[in-house]
């Protein structure tokens, strides 16, 4: 069994209409939180940076919120604008809903896959693990990580997912001698 992991390099942009210049592309920059507090209530927004003309806007994280409810370390995170909390709320699904955004995972990620093919043994079983939710075509990371055609791929490739479909599940698949 062939390990491959898929991992991110860095937070992908967002795909987010600006409101003043109609780009539709944002970024999380360095990472900032605001914390807004009233009474015992707390507002939590990731700040996010239109590429294009540098407007700020807001997404919401916790909306009117308890203060009992947050966990101590979670709330430090926010006040601190930990990196880790900013990628994983970045990457969490629920804010991209609440959001209305999409992930633009564009450059923003890599496979790490052995160097070594173990020549002459067919057939070859790989397994592919999920580092970070990028979402990918199992057929085009196929391909690209084994320097084959998408006919050949279809051809010599059994996979138990769909492979026409984005996943970011971690999947199996085994390479069938060629020719
Ligand atoms: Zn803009």
């Amino acid at each position: 069994m062939l390990p491959w992991v898929v991992r991110r390099t860095r937070l992908p942009l967002l795909s987010l209409r600006c409101v003043d210049c109609r780009s539709e592309s944002a970024t999380t920059g360095e990472g900032r939180f605001r914390v807004n507090a009233n009474g015992k209530l707390l507002d939590v927004w990731l700040l996010v940076r239109c590429v294009s003309c540098g407007r700020t806007s807001k997404l919401t994280v916790h909306d009117r919120a308890p203060v009992r409810s947050f966990d101590p370390a979670e709330l430090d995170g926010y006040h601190a604008n930990d990196p880790e909390l900013v990628a994983s709320r970045l990457l969490d699904p629920l804010l991209a809903r609440r959001n209305r955004f999409t992930l633009d995972w564009r450059e923003a990620w890599r496979l790490d896959a052995p160097p070594a093919w173990p020549g002459g043994v067919w057939p070859v079983r790989v397994e592919v693990v999920f580092a970070d939710p990028v979402p990918v075509r199992p057929e085009r990371l196929i391909a690209h990580g084994l320097g084959l055609s998408r006919s050949e791929v279809l051809r010599r490739i059994k996979c138990d997912v769909p492979l026409h479909r984005p996943t970011s599940t971690g999947f199996a698949f085994t390479v069938m001698a060629g020719g």
